[in-house]
């Protein structure tokens, strides 16, 4: 019997699994160099902290979560996104007791069961960032920024920017209730018509064009906004144009999860297909409450790995092949596989990248081996050689070849690599 990854999962394997390394590193890059501190936390959670957090009316919630109850009866739910659990380890630790705001980011694996398709998978990868227990849209703008320029540092020319404001708890029930007169109104299926009830904003969300169709008159949030909203999403903007990012204002853009406040946004990119988001956050104030901590204001986002590494390729990025190792040992014999053997782990310990034929190969296959793994150097011992003290130092691309002492080989080729 043989065994296939999951329904909806896929290996990262090699030389591909590079880019999600890449991807991962320069997204990470910026919020780091912000002075954001890493967290880890858990890759489950007690299926509380979400159904809460999350929302109960959300289709992570009702249909996506994976929950199971350990052999101990706790009901146990897969993380299928990042903020919750944040949020959950900055109450636990006591963190809004000491300086606020705490900014943290994380990379991780995350879970859903959604319909699989290109870009939407059971299992994805997020780098994710949160500043909590402030409200300054200084924090909001700040975070927009920095996913920008993790996006540019990869090279990638085509994800767009889109902004909205959700409002808050003194404007946003007005909204609320405006917009569900307007759709109980409309020509919708059962399960779409109890939603209106539950959380209406998230009707808007969805894709079906019956449905999109039917929502050209809807009321829009963003006339709605009390004075206070509307000033501070003036000055997200007006922060965001100051640096040069250029956003476009869609005042329809909510987002799938219930604890969003304020400042919506979503990074988009158009060589996707059905599947274009390759990030998002925003502003959840209420979250905290939610999950029976403290107030407080936060601000947030997850960009996904999987879609970002296929909006490079849609790009056309990534084309040089990853050379794999510098240096590659061939022996002839088995004196010298133990000499060998310790010259390539002198040479990593220099920090020159090696590797060396394995499995007792003829002279043959270690050389196709060496040609293989693109490394720039061969180092050849045979019996003559050793009897001299020396190995052959072979630059693949010339072929050209000169014998070099055992005890100089690391320093020459630091010198040649350098
Ligand atoms: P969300 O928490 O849904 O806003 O997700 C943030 C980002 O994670 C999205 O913009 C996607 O890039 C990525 N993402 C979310 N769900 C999936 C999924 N099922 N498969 C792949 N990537 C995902």
């Amino acid at each position: 019997m043989t065994f296939q990854a999951p329904k909806g999962t896929f290996d990262w394997m090699p030389p591909r699994s590079e880019r999600a390394l890449a991807v991962r590193d320069a997204l990470a890059g910026p919020v780091r160099r912000a002075g954001y501190g890493y967290i880890e936390t858990p890759a489950f959670e007690d299926t509380g902290l979400f159904s809460r957090g999350v929302g109960e009316s959300t289709d992570i919630v009702t249909k996506e979560m994976y929950t199971f109850l350990d052999k101990g009866g706790r009901s146990i739910t897969l993380r299928p996104e990042g903020t919750a659990s944040v949020m959950r380890a900055v109450i636990e630790h006591g963190l809004p007791g000491g300086p606020l705001p705490v900014k943290l980011w994380y990379s991780g694996s995350y879970y859903r069961y959604e319909r699989a398709q290109k870009g939407r998978y059971r299992h994805f990868s997020q780098v994710g960032a949160e500043v909590i227990g402030a409200e300054d849209p200084a924090l909001d703008a700040e975070l927009i920024v920095l996913a920008m320029d993790g996006y540019a540092a990869l090279g990638l020319t085509g994800v767009r920017l889109l902004l909205n404001s959700l409002g808050c708890a003194q404007c946003r029930p007005a909204y609320r209730s405006a917009l569900q007169d307007f759709l109980r109104g409309l020509d919708l299926d059962e399960q779409t018509r109890q939603r209106i009830e539950i959380n209406p904003l998230r009707v808007l969300d969805d894709k079906r064009p019956e449905v999109q169709a039917q929502l050209a008159g809807a009321p829009l949030v963003t006339d709605h906004l009390c004075a206070a909203c509307k000033a501070y999403h003036e000055e997200v903007r007006a922060l965001l144009t100051g640096s040069g990012v250029a956003f476009e204002d869609d005042p329809r853009l909510v987002r799938g999860l219930d604890y969003y406040t304020r400042t919506t946004f979503e990074f988009l990119h158009d060589g996707l297909g059905a599947q274009s988001a390759v990030g998002g956050g925003g502003r959840y104030d209420g979250l905290s409450e939610m999950i029976g901590g403290p107030p407080l204001p936060s601000v947030g986002w997850a960009l996904g790995v999987d879609r970002t590494v296929l909006a490079m390729e849609a790009e056309g990025l990534f084309e040089a092949v990853p050379t794999t190792v510098e240096v590659f040992g061939v022996p002839l014999g088995e004196e010298a596989r133990r000499v060998i053997f310790g010259l390539v782990a002198d040479l990593r310990r220099a920090g020159i990248s090696a590797d060396m034929a394995f499995g007792g190969r003829g002279v043959k296959g270690a050389m196709k081996a060496a040609d293989r793994s693109g490394a720039r150097f061969a180092l050849i011992l045979g019996d003559r050689d050793l009897a001299s003290g020396a190995v052959q130092l072979k630059e693949l691309s010339t072929a050209e070849q000169t014998a070099v002492p055992l005890a100089e080989v690391v320093d020459t080729l630091k010198g040649k690599l350098s």
